[in-house]
């Protein structure tokens, strides 16, 4: 169970710590909202024991409200400012618009060194690349591992961009950490619960991608098992679902970046290279989701995508990248973001 605790305007610092003590004492948990006209306590604990709570009665408290929605922290009933993380410099979220780009997989110092070039060069905002990759197939490349981690880090050093990757399973997690600034979340693990808790304490913020299958309230509770930990930098990625289409690899859910963005205050991207699957639908599919009101775009970039090693038919060429990467912020400018 879960409710609203709406502080007045004037409720004072204090007020809003003896409310936060009170729930507390009753076992429940309080998150205070980073809203700042407003504050508000969200309360999540035992229905019995938050009921009894005489909250309504304490200084400076307005009023009490359920929370009616299975997710609460994420929701824009709890915060209805957008969140705004800042990735070691980098903003996503409000206003602010984030082009993440680079290779599927980290092959080598040389590979991954010239894509964070060209991400750099077209006024990219994050690195991504996979050193542990999730592979459908248990015989396919399955990434460097720390090695890969090792590269990226050097590409961060030469181009200043924050690096964007997947952790897949939470004994890998220090060492991730020891190198990453976003770690992302893959479409097969979007309800690995046991991650997803570990992820809500790792300190840093955290991609979540939406899974082919889930629905976008199940995303919306997948990214609450992150928030209920304590790290509320958690963003949001529509890859593409699964449909009876077959012309895509998966069908970019366009809708659900605005669904989203009613529904909670988390900032949104979206993927069009796993969407998409191929290279030639990978500028309109980013306009879409970029129009649709998309905080950023996270897409695959290779200097030679006939030899990558992963996911090559998809992946932008670095040649013809500077040209990709003009369209894509220049509609996000038209559309009102800072990029
Ligand atoms: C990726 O980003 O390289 C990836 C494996 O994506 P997804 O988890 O969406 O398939
Ligand atoms: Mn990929």
């Amino acid at each position: 169970m879960s409710m609203m605790v709406i502080m007045q305007e004037t409720a004072t610092d204090a007020e809003v710590a003896r409310v936060r003590e009170r729930v507390e004492e009753s076992g429940a948990t309080a998150h205070l909202s980073s809203d700042e006209v407003v504050k508000v306590i969200g309360v999540i604990g035992d229905r019995e024991a938050i009921t009894q709570l005489p909250l309504e009665a304490m200084p400076g408290v307005d009023r009490v409200v359920a929370i009616l929605r299975p997710y609460k922290l994420v929701s824009r009933e709890f915060q209805r400012r957008d969140t705004v993380i800042d990735v070691s410099g980098v903003k996503i979220g409000g206003d602010h618009f984030a082009l993440i780009a680079g290779p599927c997989s980290i092959e080598t110092p040389e590979q991954v060194l010239a894509a964070a070039r060209a991400v750099k060069a077209a006024g990219g905002h994050m690195l991504r690349g996979g050193a542990f990759k999730p592979r459908t197939s248990p015989y396919a490349f399955q990434g460097l591992g720390e090695e890969g981690l090792r590269m990226m880090a050097a590409a961060r050093d030469q181009t200043g961009l924050p690096i964007v990757t997947e952790v897949l399973d939470p004994r890998d997690l220090d060492v991730v950490c020891s190198h990453a600034d976003v770690l992302q979340v893959g479409a097969r693990n979007t309800q690995n619960f046991l991650l997803l808790a570990e992820l809500g304490k790792a300190g840093k913020p955290v991609l979540l991608k939406r899974g082919p299958s889930t629905t976008v309230e199940e995303l919306l509770m997948a990214a609450e098992y992150i928030v209920k930990e304590g790290n509320r930098d958690v963003i949001l990625c529509e890859r593409g679902i699964r449909t009876f289409e077959t012309a895509t690899r998966n069908t970019l859910d366009v809708s659900a970046v605005p669904v989203i963005k009613l529904a909670s205050h988390l900032p949104v991207v979206v993927d069009p290279s796993h969407s998409a699957g191929r290279l030639d639908l990978v500028l309109p599919l980013s306009l879409a989701g970029v129009a649709a009101g998309a905080d950023g775009v996270l897409v695959e970039t290779h200097p030679n995508p006939e030899h990558a090693l992963c996911d090559g038919p998809q992946s932008v060429p670095t040649a013809v990248f500077g040209e990709y990467a003009e369209r894509v912020l220049g509609l996000a400018r038209w559309a009102g973001k800072t990029v």
